[in-house]
């Protein structure tokens, strides 16, 4: 029994028949069913547009005649009736796939750690692709019924915001959150016990350094039947630099980014247990987690075990998943670093220095490492990799751990990323497949057979709602342009630059994700005047849309960003070549919703997975990719096109040379002809079926929904049935023992 709880405020003024209102928009539920966003969106467009989404302040800011008129309308109350059904029979389902198929999980949760969390742009502690993973992640557990809980940190700044200067400089604004309209309930101490001295009846948690201890406080986030759990260390105990320690994601001084995982690591157990959780699988999503290991280890020493006996006994229910490709992208520090800040951690752990720096020790070419990724690896039992490719590419980074074992048999699976689709699809396209694949297909959704249906789509109605979704894309960036135009400060060229002469009917192409070299954004303009001329033919206009940040300390990100607005801002590409600016999950859903074809040039293999493109792929765009990550699985030769060839070139600029003509070949002789290949219905057949094909084979396959149920049978059920765990039945009571002493 928790003592804890989130404590729902109560300030909105809102009349008595639409009270519930205030509870939907504590519970992130609404973000993925398409009428609960239009049951807040309907009360005031122009303001839910303004207010970014989001529904606490809509409701604080609206008013109350407004409200009176929507409490009034019978249009209104049926939509809100509907909604509350649907809200109330979701939270009180007991038939769910994991009490129908996994009954054994039902009382032991799952803990899922990570750094970021991408849930919704009203909330933002992520920064890109693995946080927007870990967002859907949950979002997906809460629909299949699955007992999990995630946990991470509350960052006071969030995730900064993009401008571009008129010479294409990335400008980063960082802005206070304010926590009172986010969708965070402040957790609080029922019982005001000891643990919460001094700071209120907030419930907090302490993580020791050696000299001093940081404490924090805990926010709740409700996805769904989901609880997150963001830790923040902005408390009044703390010193001003420590409640700087959680005010932005991934500080660039180590000093700091240690001490941020040994928050989200430590910090995080000491949170679960202090909410009364047991975990039998702990999941960490990415190295920047790993220090969960040692505090489990740690609370199983106190009970009187060796470090050997607690890491042996912890490691059956420790899950780790990878997703990064390079071995300088892991998490590595310093050895003097780690003693600075965990030393204190020796002497409770019975282990000595270099007992210690074993763990995860990492020789490199600049020196002894301590690696996140081994410290992870060496810990758990459970390892993926997130694609079939990036499997291969783990095993063979990490063979020098399993030195015995030949490089197949490393022990490093892999479960494909997925997107979570009713989060991702339209809502238009939702309502389509609504009426050809039966009212329930969203429970069926990894189904292969059912996509089948998807040929009885007359192609003009499916063309339709392409056309419509791509009307939305343009307006859109014609109000965001006037927006920022009435404001003032913004020069005409970046009024051009960001969309505004963007032809609604015309091929439209997205490239939008975070600006790492690696991705090459600017490989479709290694040769300008060839993509000039491709994409200005007559009759056949083609348009390019970028979108994306830079982490503010990535200065050749940076220079990337700009090198690209340089060639966006010339006349001569007639305002077809777009950057839009601040690249978030709003834009992402415009973006993947509207366009016809997603475009993705990684240099292989270092995209490990990537998601954007199966967000297209489910709203009906068409990839054009790398055969990198996902997409190399995904590509059956029909449905979407690849760039180079299934293999890797020893010269980067070689393979750069070949790409980039493999990518202007087939834009300008396939792609393009075949989308202005019309009848006439104005329509073109071979593109819809393309897209049919797309459809089909992609929707099942990279959804959150075939990967959680994957990540469910590989490794966590696995997790509880792992001998060390029948030890930790009775480790349980050990780590009681151990909490004792609170
Ligand atoms: C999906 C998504 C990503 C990840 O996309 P990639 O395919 O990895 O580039 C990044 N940022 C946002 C805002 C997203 O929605």
């Amino acid at each position: 029994m928790t003592t804890f709880r989130a404590h729902l405020p109560n300030g909105f003024d809102l009349p008595k028949r639409l009270a519930r209102l205030s509870e939907l928009a504590y519970n992130l539920w609404w973000t993925w069913q398409p009428e609960s966003v239009r049951l807040f969106g309907r009360l005031d467009y122009d303001l839910w547009e303004r207010l970014h989404h989001n529904p606490i302040r809509l409701l604080r800011e609206i008013g109350r005649p407004r409200l009176n008129q929507a409490a009034n309308n019978k249009e209104y109350l049926g939509l809100f009736d509907r909604v509350f059904t649907d809200f109330d029979s979701y939270m009180d389902q007991t038939k769910t796939w994991t009490s129908q198929t996994h009954p054994e999980l039902n009382a032991r949760p799952i803990a899922y750690f990570s750094m970021e969390y991408g849930l919704h742009e009203t909330l933002p502690v992520y920064s890109g692709g693995l946080g927007v993973l870990a967002g859907d992640h949950l979002k997906e557990a809460s629909d299949l019924g699955l007992p999990l809980a995630g946990v991470g940190l509350m960052y006071a700044q969030g995730y900064f915001s993009q401008r571009i200067t008129e010479d294409g400089w990335q400008e980063a604004l960082n802005n206070m959150l304010d926590f009172s309209s986010l969708p965070a309930l402040p957790v609080l101490d029922d019982t005001s016990s000891s643990l919460s001295a001094g700071s209120g009846d907030r419930m907090t948690v302490e993580v020791e350094f050696p000299d001093r201890t940081v404490t924090l406080g805990l926010w709740e986030i409700r996805v769904g039947r989901v609880p997150l759990y963001l830790l923040d260390s902005n408390l009044d105990p703390n010193s001003d630099s420590d409640k700087q320690l959680t005010a932005r994601l991934y500080w660039s001084d180590l000093d700091r980014r240690v001490m941020q995982e040994m928050l989200l690591g430590v910090g995080g157990v000491r949170v679960l247990r202090a909410l009364g959780y047991n975990p039998s699988v702990w999941h960490m999503n990415e190295g920047h987690a790993a220090f969960l290991t040692l505090e489990r280890a740690r609370e199983l020493v106190e009970a009187g075990n060796t470090f050997e006996q607690a890491i042996e006994k912890t490691r059956g229910q420790n899950v780790f998943t990878t997703h990064t490709p390079v071995a300088a992208g892991n998490d590595e520090f310093p050895l003097w670093l780690i003693e600075k800040y965990l030393a204190a951690f020796w002497p409770q752990l019975k282990v000595t220095r270099e007992q210690f720096f074993d763990i995860a020790r990492h020789q490199m070419p600049q020196g002894e490492m301590f690696s996140m990724g081994i410290l992870a690896l060496r810990n758990s039992t459970g390892r993926n990799g997130v694609s079939e490719l990036h499997g291969q590419v783990a095993r063979k980074m990490w063979h020098f751990l399993w030195e015995d074992k030949p490089e197949a048999e490393v022990p490093i699976t892999h479960v494909t990323n997925g997107v979570h689709v009713s989060n991702w699809m339209a809502r238009r396209l939702r309502m389509l497949l609504d009426l050809y694949l039966g009212k329930n297909w969203l429970e069926h959704l990894d189904e292969p057979d059912l996509w089948s249906k998807l040929d009885e789509i007359p192609d003009f109605e499916l063309w339709e709602v392409r056309q419509h979704l791509k009307r939305k894309l343009a307006f859109y960036m014609r109000e965001r342009v006037r927006d920022r135009w009435k404001h003032g400060g913004f020069h005409p060229v970046q009024v051009v630059s960001s969309g505004i002469l963007i032809n609604p009917y015309a091929l439209t192409i997205g490239f939008a994700r975070r600006f790492a070299t690696y991705k090459r954004a600017s490989l479709v303009l290694s040769d300008v005047e060839r993509l000039l001329n491709i994409i200005n033919r007559p009759n056949m206009p083609a348009q390019i849309i970028f979108a994306g940040k830079a982490h503010p300390a990535d200065e050749p990100g940076k220079q990337l960003i700009q090198q690209v607005y340089r060639q966006v801002k010339r006349a001569e590409t007639g305002g077809r070549i777009v950057f839009l600016e601040d690249y978030d999950m709003n834009l992402a859903r415009y973006l993947v919703q509207g366009v016809d074809v997603w475009m993705n040039t990684p240099r292989r293999p270092l995209e490990a997975s990537g998601t954007s493109g199966m967000k297209a792929a489910l709203n009906g765009a068409l990839n054009f990719s790398v055969l990198d990550g996902w997409w190399r699985e995904g590509y059956n030769g029909h449905n979407g096109w690849a760039i180079g060839e299934d293999k890797e070139l020893d010269s980067p600029t070689v393979q750069d040379a070949q790409d980039a003509e493999s990518l202007y070949n087939t834009l300008e002789n396939e792609i393009i002809p075949l989308f202005y290949d019309r009848d006439q219905r104005e329509i073109s057949h071979e593109w819809i079926a393309r897209m049919k094909e797309s459809m089909k084979t992609n929707i099942p396959q990279f959804s959150t929904r075939r990967m959680v149920k994957e990540y469910v049978e590989k490794l966590y059920v696995k997790a509880l049935s792992t001998p060390s765990l029948a030890r930790a039945e009775r480790s349980d009571s050990e780590v009681e023992a151990g909490r004792g002493r609170e």
